[in-house]
């Protein structure tokens, strides 16, 4: 099974139980799609959710919004922050009330305030075409997951593979969901995560773990008291021969071991596990 198989199988079933529930999840209006994209710019999906059903209650099509006034506008907004946003879906609405989505796609970037992403989103959540929606929780996943460092170039390159089989607004949902609730930007749960004995990142971190355990005092701690209860009276040089660590280091460590109660050292030469 190729690794990019792996990676869309194990998330699509991760999503069977995971999936958040979003009114907008289930509609392919572009309209309402391009005003949660705006409204949940920087701003977390709960909060940017109350907007979202505000706005649209007042504004259902681009025409009500244009008909309204940059006051009205920035009135509804206010709490959001990054007004200049607002004035933008204002401008954007103006555009669409005398066009439509379908007469500017795939182009929705002429629109004032619509990027990359937006577009992306749009043209997945709305046109179902087989796009993956870039944003930095998406990039990071797949940065740590395939251990790329050009994230976006990756995803240009694959995303018909990733894609094959399976509607794009299905997994870009389950890859924002994915990287809010387990692959976060800060502390990851990879003990909660299906991927690790995939990711590259997690093979990593888990390497450089083993590597700075190797020869570490709690190491040779370990393999001391190991030794010593499986025998008895053990004699210096021959745990010297066991443990295999320069000599001053050992004694440190037993001279600690001793210390705290857990070895006694008799004519300092036999070693056994305090009683
Ligand atoms: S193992 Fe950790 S870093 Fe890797 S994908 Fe899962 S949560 Fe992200």
């Amino acid at each position: 099974m190729s690794k990019q198989y792996i990676f869309k199988k194990k998330l699509l079933s991760w999503s069977t139980k995971n999936t958040r529930e979003y009114s907008w999840r289930n509609t392919q209006d572009p309209w309402k799609i391009l005003l949660l994209e705006v409204i949940s710019q920087q701003t977390q999906l709960d909060r940017a959710n109350k907007y979202y059903q505000k706005f649209i209650k007042k504004f259902p099509s681009p025409s009500e919004m244009a008909k309204a006034s940059k006051k009205e506008i920035l009135k509804m907004w206010s709490g959001l922050g990054y007004n200049s946003r607002a004035i933008r879906l204002h401008e954007a609405s103006k555009i669409l009330s005398k066009s439509s989505f379908d007469s500017i796609y795939p182009d929705f970037d002429v629109l004032p305030g619509v990027g990359e992403y937006t577009k992306n989103a749009l043209l997945s959540f709305a046109y179902n075409d087989k796009v993956i929606t870039q944003d930095t929780n998406v990039l990071r996943i797949f940065s740590r997951f395939f251990g790329i460092e050009d994230p976006q170039k990756f995803i240009n390159e694959n995303q018909k593979n990733l894609l094959k089989n399976i509607r794009s607004r299905k997994f870009n949902e389950v890859l924002m969901d994915f990287g809010s609730e387990i692959c976060k930007s800060k502390n990851p749960s990879c003990s909660l995560c299906m991927f690790d004995n995939e990711c590259k990142k997690f093979i990593q971190v888990k390497q450089t773990r083993q590597q700075a355990f190797k020869g570490s005092n709690r190491e040779i701690r370990g393999k001391i008291i190991k030794h010593l209860i499986d025998n008895n009276n053990v004699e210096m040089s021959s745990l010297k021969m066991v443990i295999k660590t320069e000599d001053n280091k050992l004694k440190n460590i037993l001279k600690k071991l001793e210390s705290e109660g857990m070895i006694t050292i008799k004519n300092k030469k036999l070693i056994e596990i305090s009683t």
